[in-house]
Formats: C-alpha cells, sequence, structure tokens
C-alpha cells in the first residue's frame, strides 16, 4: 500500500504549492512544523474544447483533492476550500508596475469542502470534485501584450491558524474541427486580374498546409500582339495580430477615464513567410496561372490559437500573399518570343486563417453529445487588395538577365 500513496505525499510541489505558515516559521528560523498538507489527483483528460465558443459544449474536468493530517493527532479545520481561478495579466499596465493593474482574477467556480471546524483524523483524506468547464471561456493564451491562464487553488486552514495552499495550473486548448476548403476571390482593379485562393478553414501551429492560388486574366490581346503578367515572385507571411484593453485598478482609473475603460495596446508580428521564385504553371494562351505551395507556421516562434477573450484580449491571424508581376509584349503570331516591358506591379492581398489545436488530443466529450451545425457564415468582409508599382532590384536583375538572353 505504501508504494502506491507515496507519489501523493512524497512528492514535492516546490513550484506550485505555497505554504504560508511554513515559510513563516522558515524565516525565523524555527523548524516547520506542519499538521496538513494538500494534494490533487486529476482523474480527466487534458482539458480540450471542441468547435467555437459560441458552439463547444466544454469539458469536463474531474479530480480528487487530498488534503492530509499529518501530525499524530486529530486536526481540527477551520476552512478547506477550492476555486477555479481564471487570470488576465498584461505587461502594459495603466498603472507602471501597479500589481492591481498587472493582472486580474477571478473565481468562475468555488467548492467548500470543510468548514466550522470540522476534525480531521490522521491520515488522507479525499475530497472528489469534477466540473464541466464551461466552452465559452477564453483558452490559455500568452501573448506578448496579455495573457490569460487558469488555476485550481486550494487553501486549508487549521483551527489553530495554519494556512496551507495550493495551486495546480489548468490548460485549455481549443480545437475546431476542419471543414470545408475555404475559396477566397480578389480582384486587382483597374486590371484584368483575378486571384483564387483555396486555404484549409483551420490551420495548426504544428505542421504545414496547402494553400492553392490560381490567377485570371494575366494575358490581354490585342489583333497581333498580345499584353501579358508573368508571376516573378510569390510572397507568402502569417502574421499574428494581438489587441489587448489593458483594465485600470480602482486606483489608476482616472488614467483611462473612468471604469469599464481600458488602453489599447496592438502588437503584430510574423509567425512564418517565404519566397517563391517557381512552383506554377503559366498558360499564357489560357490566361491563367496557378500553382500550389506549402506554407507553416514557425512553432519555434511559439504561435498562438485565436482567441476573443471578453477579459480585453484578442490574438487572430491572416496569411498576407504578395505577387509581383511582370509585363511582357508578345506578337500573337509567336507568342513564346515575348519582351519584357520593364513594368511591374505588386499586388498585396490577405486572408483571415483560423489557428487552432488539432482534435483528437483528449477525449471528445462532445462526441457523445447530439451534433450541434453551424450557421453558414455570412460573406467575408470586403479586403482592401492593392496594386503597386514594383521597383525593388532584385526583379529589376531578373528584368535584364532576360533581355541579354
Ligand atoms: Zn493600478
Amino acid at each position: 500500500m505504501d508504494h502506491l500513496r507515496r507519489p501523493h505525499f512524497g512528492k514535492s510541489h516546490s513550484h506550485d504549492k505555497k505554504d504560508k505558515d511554513g515559510r513563516r516559521e522558515s524565516s525565523l528560523g524555527r523548524p516547520v512544523a506542519r499538521s496538513i498538507k494538500l494534494d490533487m489527483v486529476v482523474e480527466s483528460p487534458p482539458v480540450l474544447f471542441l468547435d467555437s465558443p459560441q458552439h463547444s459544449s466544454g469539458s469536463l474536468f474531474s479530480g480528487r483533492m487530498q488534503l492530509a493530517v499529518t501530525s499524530a493527532l486529530p486536526t481540527t479545520i477551520k476552512s478547506f476550500t477550492l476555486a477555479f481561478r481564471a487570470t488576465t495579466s498584461t505587461k502594459r499596465p495603466v498603472g507602471d508596475h501597479c500589481k492591481d493593474c498587472s493582472s486580474k482574477s477571478n473565481d468562475i467556480k468555488e467548492w467548500k469542502f470543510l468548514a466550522d471546524n470540522a476534525e480531521l483524523a490522521t491520515g488522507n483524506h479525499d475530497f472528489p470534485f469534477s466540473y464541466l468547464i464551461p466552452g465559452h471561456l477564453p483558452t490559455t493564451s500568452h501573448g506578448h501584450i496579455g495573457s490569460i491562464d487558469y488555476k485550481l487553488f486550494a487553501r486549508a486552514e487549521t483551527a489553530n491558524g495554519e494556512v496551507v495552499e495550493y495551486v495546480r495550473p489548468v490548460v485549455i486548448n481549443r480545437a475546431i474541427r476542419p471543414g470545408n476548403d475555404k475559396n477566397s476571390v480578389r480582384i486587382f482593379p483597374p486590371t484584368n486580374l483575378t486571384l483564387n485562393v483555396t486555404l484549409p478553414s483551420v490551420i495548426h501551429p504544428i505542421g504545414d498546409f496547402p494553400v492553392y492560388a490560381r490567377m485570371s486574366g494575366i494575358t490581354t490581346k490585342k489583333e497581333d500582339t498580345q499584353i501579358r503578367w508573368r508571376l516573378r515572385k510569390l510572397t507568402w507571411r502569417i502574421e499574428e495580430q494581438e489587441k489587448f484593453v489593458s483594465p485600470a485598478c480602482p486606483k489608476h482609473m482616472a488614467k483611462v477615464g473612468g471604469e469599464g475603460r481600458g488602453i489599447m495596446h496592438e502588437h503584430t508580428r510574423d509567425i512564418g513567410s517565404d519566397d517563391l521564385k517557381s512552383g506554377w504553371k503559366t498558360d499564357f494562351a489560357d490566361g491563367q496561372l496557378e500553382g500550389e505551395f506549402m506554407a507553416s507556421i514557425d512553432s519555434g516562434l511559439k504561435p498562438q490559437c485565436d482567441v476573443d477573450s471578453p477579459s480585453g484580449l484578442k490574438i487572430n491571424h491572416v496569411m498576407v500573399l504578395e505577387l509581383v508581376i511582370a509585363e511582357e509584349w508578345a506578337p500573337n503570331k509567336k507568342p513564346n518570343q515575348a519582351t519584357p516591358t520593364g513594368a511591374a506591379r505588386v499586388l498585396r492581398t490577405q486572408f483571415n486563417i483560423n489557428v487552432t489545436e488539432r482534435s483528437g488530443m483528449g477525449i471528445a466529450w462532445e462526441d457523445e453529445q447530439p451534433p450541434l451545425y453551424e450557421d453558414i457564415p455570412a460573406s467575408p468582409p470586403g479586403y482592401r487588395n492593392e496594386i503597386d508599382n514594383y521597383d525593388g532590384s532584385e526583379l529589376n536583375e531578373d528584368v535584364d538577365q532576360l533581355r541579354l538572353s
């Protein structure tokens, strides 16, 4: 029996256990005399919400809180509580170095295991608990400005004033299950160019994904000659966009103009990119080009999944495409004898992408629920597609080489 019990009783929790009473006594140089110990056994799989905050049915967390009376005599417990606590914190507090501006916690769920000076015998006492963590909660996130963390926080106090605390972080992930690929169309007036892009409905922080692109309208034919655009370079970039509204504590509320207000901070970074100079097929007779390439997020950059929290943190992602196209001229009778005109343009556009964890990490609580159907999404918002003159030296060199050959 002892070998079964030892992992629960003998384990060190120097990182997440704070024994206030013990620490105080140590600092006074007296021996630590504790009569109770806390520990936790988690019985449920890692917390994974399936589907969007609007449609997720949450994730069941279950475990046992363990209170061990280590003294030889029974101990009187004044109170023994457990809380599921959400903490939103920021590196950009309204009041400089103000703890209350930097971090805000609230207890979403509380358990009162013992109260009213309950007497506990020497030995271990189990307190089972379970909680269906609501699926609308924002997931654990660690942005550059704001963070969301969850923990289970237990506190026991004996009748003679000994306080023991136990903290267990709970990581909440979300997996949006993949649906049909998303097709998007972008036009670039005044040109005739139309760009069709197909992206997966969800993208994961680890692993690559295919991007299919087709551009039509690249050839404009006149009576004897044709003008056409040749794709010289394609650059893709995945941007992580973070917004955080820093709230103010009561002391610093005047700084933001009153209660319920805050200061908006924004941070954008690239979490994946590449330049492609080949890999597509060009058909000038048909007036279109197409190709597929693999893109990925650099998992070493600690990418965050999409999150939109009422507590002020929002992280979303876009894929930015830049296509450098060069104009060339050719006689219709000899379309292969093309001459670059020297004109070049950059087409720039972007697509919302949904970065989410893979499903199947834990037991799917939802799979026992009736299926949920999402509404057909409304048309995506209009994007500003840009066309710029291209004056990159890189391409000009290429053009020169073409002329020489
Ligand atoms: Zn403050």
